[in-house]
């Protein structure tokens, strides 16, 4: 495993000229396009690592299927449904457009933008302080890594720039899918996607959801298998945008990835898988580590299908 993860990265680094760093957050803009990295993680617990496995980066859009873990737990199953679909939309992550025509207005599913911000307004907590530690807590449980924190720099260049999701918010707030204030529910949504994580701790996450949901360590299990399957479906039809199909066809295997170039995946009971590679493709996903994984999967058959 060790030398075929070598040797995926080394044959794929030259992918990462054909993408592009995001720099409508200003601050993700200073990432290494040319880094590219990945971590393995095992049913037994092993670790295998290649490539710039060890630098840091934010969860971005990898925080939405935890989120939805926490909103499930927080409110049951038909109240989330009720504010978020289950279809995937074939628009970007933060497409406003079918908003205003759907009917009920609500997101089409909690992947993208719109649907994340509606399941952020749904976590539980007396101010916006304790929700954000409820959701950190769960990051840092379901990593292993105890240490996992917010990237300031992240947090605060998103909060001043992204009004497009401001806009989102307002809009939903308009329709009654969110209640409350908008600006406190942006506040949480900008700082799950702030919360710095490593290949190795978005690897654990896939092993967790991979193992539906159970601590092996533990031997305990610490959300509902039936959660984590709501999840993992969510993103293999939706985890990488518009690009999910293409993605289940070459790879197969439930992702979802963030802007920040992460991909974490959940090989159900197999491994969990965290990639890096700040350098996206069209639609947002790491170009390098699409064909990493692409790679991976062909030779060790990991496809779900
Ligand atoms: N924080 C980012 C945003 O809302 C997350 C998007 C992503 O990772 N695709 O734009």
């Amino acid at each position: 495993m060790q030398s075929l993860l070598k040797e995926l990265v080394e044959e794929n680094r030259h992918w990462v000229k054909h993408g592009k760093v995001a720099n409508y957050i200003p601050e993700l803009g200073k990432m290494d396009p040319n880094k590219l990295g990945i971590v393995v993680v095992d049913t037994g617990g092993k670790v295998y690592r290649a490539g710039d496995y060890d630098i840091s980066f934010t969860a971005q859009s990898m925080s939405k299927p935890l989120v939805l873990l926490l909103a499930l737990m927080d409110n049951g199953e038909e109240i989330v449904f009720s504010k978020v679909g289950k279809e995937p939309t074939g628009d970007p992550f933060n497409s406003i457009r079918k908003l205003e025509t759907l009917k009920p207005p609500k997101p089409l599913n909690p992947m993208i933008n719109a649907g994340a911000i509606a399941v952020t307004s749904l976590i539980k907590g007396k101010d916006n302080e304790e929700k954000f530690e409820r959701i950190l807590n769960l990051f840092r449980k379901i990593s292993k890594n105890p240490n996992l924190d917010i990237n300031k720099d992240v947090y605060l260049s998103e909060k001043r720039t992204g009004d497009r999701n401001r806009a989102i918010a307002y809009f939903l707030k308009d329709v009654n899918i969110i209640e409350g204030d908008a600006e406190e529910i942006l506040d949480l949504y900008f700082k799950q996607c702030s919360i710095e994580v490593t290949c190795e701790d978005i690897a654990n996450i896939g092993m967790f959801l991979a193992n539906q949901g159970m601590d092996m360590e533990l031997g305990e299990t610490l959300i509902p298998k039936y959660y984590t399957q709501i999840v993992k479906t969510f993103m293999v039809t939706c985890g990488m945008y518009d690009a999910s199909g293409e993605f289940a066809i070459n790879v197969g295997i439930p992702a979802k990835s963030g802007v920040s170039g992460g991909i974490m995946c959940a090989v159900p009971n197999r491994m969990g898988i965290g990639v890096i590679g700040p350098a996206l493709d069209s639609k947002g996903n790491s170009i390098a580590g699409v064909k990493v994984l692409e790679g991976l999967s062909k030779k060790l058959m990991l496809s779900i299908f």
